[in-house]
């Protein structure tokens, strides 16, 4: 026997009512652009499920490729038939002969063709007796059965499925707008941008580097972080921020016990006047309530009263232990803990306010003035795609 089809069944999309074209278009894009080495196989969907058609190719490495794209629920190999009595019934009998270490069954029939002649119920019946009289070895248990076979009578054909794989679930990347991911070379802000990738948004990141304080490696760490994230989504654009000159001003100017609070309302100015260049409606960041001084209530608060554009910030009720699991999941751990300086880490007083006061952070920076270096940094910014990053990488196209 050999499975002619992937039966790709959607996952909180078909909540979306009137939007699910969109949701659709999006998966369907998005299953093409992963599937795309596949060169046999088509990719057909409608309203409520996506049909891969396999035309010979094996169904495993498709599947596992399937498991990481944001808004299937769940997957099946499948075997198509006509809506004809006969022809299900021994595809069905074929599925159940086949499959190993099976002693019980169940049918389950949907019958969304109302032209086909026998209801779901009476038909659940029909194909559990021929499946019975057929063979030797097997009996039905309709509550704990080793094997439920599901049988879906469609308009246009018979879909026979048995096991369910789960997908990712969430939304598919692109269907929920861009956002702006603040990305370190650290561990939380991936998992911040690979979280949000899950609500269906698409990523563009950003990062500050300060060299020659921060290493070309710095650099390269963050460019692979972001290579991984877009395995996940669509290609990601990286603007490259040299802050440099800026936090040398900070770390001048600022009583220490400042610098830090001030630098990051720098840095989410900067981010703002890139998020509204590129059209972007918001900014993600791997902050976690608590987790350093700069991740305070109040110091929150008080870095983020330099912008009213949204801040998501995925992270901000989890623990570090369950961020790492993500982290690892997703095969980003190894690169974050790489140990290459931030730029964050480099200028970080010894002391830095966990409790900064918002009217002195105010009266600080009044006298700092950055606009102007606001302005040349953004013309001077480098922006990297990991598009153009994938033809260098062997591993990354391993990977797709
Ligand atoms: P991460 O593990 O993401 O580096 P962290 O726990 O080290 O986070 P911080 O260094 O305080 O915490 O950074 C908080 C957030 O600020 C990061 O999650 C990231 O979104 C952003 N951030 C920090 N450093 C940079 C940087 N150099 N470039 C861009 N964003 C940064
Ligand atoms: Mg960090």
């Amino acid at each position: 026997m050999q499975y002619d089809h992937i039966v790709v069944r959607y996952g909180e999309l078909t909540l979306k009512g009137k939007n699910r074209k969109i949701f659709t278009t999006k998966l369907g894009e998005n299953v093409r652009e992963k599937l795309k080495g596949f060169s046999n196989i088509k990719v057909n969907k409608n309203r409520d499920r996506m049909f891969i058609l396999l035309n010979g190719e094996d169904p495993e490495p498709i599947l596992e490729k399937l498991k990481d794209v944001f808004g299937i629920g769940s997957m099946s190999v499948a075997l198509k038939t006509e809506n004809d009595e006969a022809a299900i019934k021994n595809a069905a009998l074929e599925l159940l002969t086949k499959k190993e270490n099976v002693k019980t069954f169940k049918i389950t029939t949907k019958r969304s063709n109302k032209e086909f002649p026998i209801g779901s119920q009476t038909f659940n019946h029909v194909l559990g007796g021929y499946l019975l009289s057929n063979t030797n070895d097997f009996t039905v248990d309709v509550h704990h059965p080793d094997l439920e076979i599901h049988v879906d009578i469609r308009n246009d054909a018979t879909y026979i499925t048995s096991e369910k794989i789960l997908g990712a679930g969430g939304l598919p990347v692109g269907s929920s707008g861009k956002t702006l991911l603040l990305l370190s070379g650290g561990i939380d802000s991936p998992v911040a941008g690979y979280l949000t990738m899950n609500r269906g948004v698409q990523l563009e990141a950003i990062h500050f580097h300060s060299p020659p304080y921060t290493s070309e490696r710095a650099k390269e760490k963050v460019l692979d972080l972001a290579e991984k994230l877009t395995y996940y989504g669509k290609n990601i654009r990286i603007h490259m921020i040299p802050f440099t000159a800026l936090q040398q001003k900070i770390h001048r100017e600022v009583p220490h016990g400042y610098s830090m609070t001030v630098m990051r309302r720098v840095m989410l100015k900067i981010s703002e006047a890139v998020a509204k260049e590129e059209n972007i409606l918001s900014i993600t960041t791997g902050e976690s309530l608590g987790q350093v001084a700069s991740q305070t209530m109040e110091s929150m608060h008080a870095i983020n009263e330099v912008t009213n554009y949204p801040v998501l910030r995925p992270l901000v009720a989890m623990d570090k232990e369950d961020i790492i699991k993500i982290s690892e999941k997703i095969n980003m751990y190894d690169i974050s803990i790489r140990p290459y300086e931030d730029c964050c880490t480099v200028f970080v007083p010894k002391a830095p306010k966990t409790k900064p006061r918002l009217e002195k952070v105010l009266q600080f920076e009044a006298h700092l003035d950055y606009e102007q270096e606001i302005k040349e940094l953004l013309a001077n910014k480098e922006v990297i795609e990991t598009s153009s990053l994938r033809k260098k990488s062997k591993e990354f196209d391993d990977l797709l």
